[in-house]
């Protein structure tokens, strides 16, 4: 196997499939970075709702996307170095999580345009060096390069609970048809991606499992 610099770990998956927590778990046992790409888009949902841009309106989405003032900063909070999208100099930390932005960003993610911008953006994240990226396109879209490639997914009912657990009560199942049905990038196994289905699994598992596979591609003189 070639070894590609920097080496990106794609970790793509359907909804609360785990790879949030997964990713970071990966990242901090190998020092990399960890990139969440669903919080860039969830990012661009809040600032469409804020600006009042209707969301169902794919032209105006698309053109607060190719305008709106950006950065990527990497930050390292509890041992974790992490990428994050700042707008206006802001990180809308909690905003993205609230049931508005949930409920509304699979629709600004179908835009053509606002791929395309999400895909140059998450693929410079390569300055900050070797990635852990999860989101729903990054084997396929992003980084289709990469040898390092996973699926994540669980039963619809283990994924409900593990949201209703954290205290979110989301209809997962109409997100993941909206990702899995969009024209452009939609949500799909990679060709060549390990699918690990950890409805029965704990995050350590699942992470010891991920690690277990990485280090085994990994060549000797980066382990
Ligand atoms: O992973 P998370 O639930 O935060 O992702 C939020 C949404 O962002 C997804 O449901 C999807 O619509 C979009 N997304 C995407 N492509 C990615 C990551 C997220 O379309 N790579």
């Amino acid at each position: 196997m070639k070894t590609k610099h920097p080496i990106v770990i794609a970790i793509d998956g359907t909804s609360a499939s785990g790879k949030s927590t997964n990713a970071k778990l990966v990242a901090k046992a190998l020092g990399y970075v960890y990139v969440d790409t669903g919080a860039m888009y969830r990012t661009l949902a809040w600032y469409c709702l804020l600006k009042h841009v209707d969301i169902h309106d794919a032209k105006a989405v698309g053109a607060l996307c190719r305008k709106w003032k950006t950065k990527l900063e990497c930050q390292e909070k509890d041992g974790l170095r992490a990428a994050w999208l700042f707008v206006d100099g802001y990180f809308p930390e909690k905003e993205i999580r609230m049931p508005e932005t949930a409920a509304a960003v699979s629709h600004v993610a179908a835009v053509p345009a606002v791929r395309k911008w999400m895909k140059q953006t998450q693929r410079d994240c390569i300055q900050f060096g070797n990635l852990v990226m999860e989101g729903r396109d990054i084997g396929t879209n992003v980084f289709p390069e990469t040898d390092y490639k996973f699926y994540l997914d669980a039963s619809l009912a283990e994924r409900s609970a593990r949201r209703a657990a954290d205290g979110v009560n989301e209809n997962l199942a109409a997100r993941d048809q909206r990702d899995s049905q969009r024209a452009v990038a939609p949500l799909m196994i990679a060709l060549g991606a390990k699918v690990i289905n950890n409805s029965a699994m704990t995050s350590e598992q699942t992470s010891s499992l991920l690690l277990e596979e990485i280090r085994r591609m990994l060549p000797a003189s980066v382990k």
